[in-house]
């Protein structure tokens, strides 16, 4: 299989259900290797260094930008997210590559990898949504607002995905997203 087919680039509005999503696939199958991001956000409560993100200074950032150490990067929410070079080859000959990033980052990675496969995942309605974001915890109003209004603005660019997935359901999300992945 040739590997455009093996990267998942898989993107939410903050809030929707992605990590969970991303968390039960990857206890249901082996094959599947989750694309480890860096970024300048700080570390939430159930996070951990080198799992859910490699945490890093803004310094330690824009060191890397410079060294050219990025297949792709972005701002998001006012941080800095990027996925290394590095952590591409760690996994991709091991099995399928997931990749939690931004539609910026699919932009950049469909340059090089166009046959990639793409999912937007989207949550029932703005309140549900609205919902699970203060259900979550974590982050003050301001934040809160931050996302729900980068969150209109990121749906109006789910063209640029192949796939959409609603996560109503999780055990039906989770079961379309496995049919996409698997499907030759
Ligand atoms: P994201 O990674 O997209 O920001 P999370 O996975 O952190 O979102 O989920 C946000 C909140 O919504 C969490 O509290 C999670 O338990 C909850 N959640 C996820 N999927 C569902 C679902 N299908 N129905 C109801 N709540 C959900
Ligand atoms: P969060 O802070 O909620 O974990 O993630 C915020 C947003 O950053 C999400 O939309 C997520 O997809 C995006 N993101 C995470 N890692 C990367 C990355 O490496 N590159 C890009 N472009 N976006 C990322």
């Amino acid at each position: 299989m040739d590997i455009d087919n093996r990267i998942i680039v898989l993107s939410a509005p903050s809030g929707t259900g992605k990590t969970t999503i991303v968390k039960t696939l990857m206890e249901k199958h082996s094959d599947l290797y989750f694309s480890v991001s860096t970024t300048t956000r700080k570390k939430r409560e159930n996070e951990k260094d080198g799992v859910d993100y490699y945490f890093v200074s803004e310094d330690e950032f824009k060191k890397m930008v410079d060294n050219n150490d990025f297949i792709e990067w972005a701002v998001v929410h006012s941080n800095y997210y990027g996925t290394t070079k590095k952590e591409i080859e760690r996994i991709i000959n091991k099995g399928y590559c997931i990749l939690d990033i931004d539609v910026q980052g699919l932009k950049n990675l469909i340059e090089i990898y166009p046959g990639l496969k793409s999912i937007f995942i989207l949550p029932p309605s703005i309140y549900e949504l609205e919902k699970r974001l203060r259900n979550r915890g974590g982050m003050d109003e301001e934040n809160i607002k931050l996302r729900l209004n980068n969150a209109k603005n990121e749906m109006k660019m789910i063209y640029l995905y192949k796939y959409f997935v609603i996560n109503d359901n999780l055990d039906n999300a989770v079961k379309r997203i496995e049919e996409i992945i698997y499907e030759k």
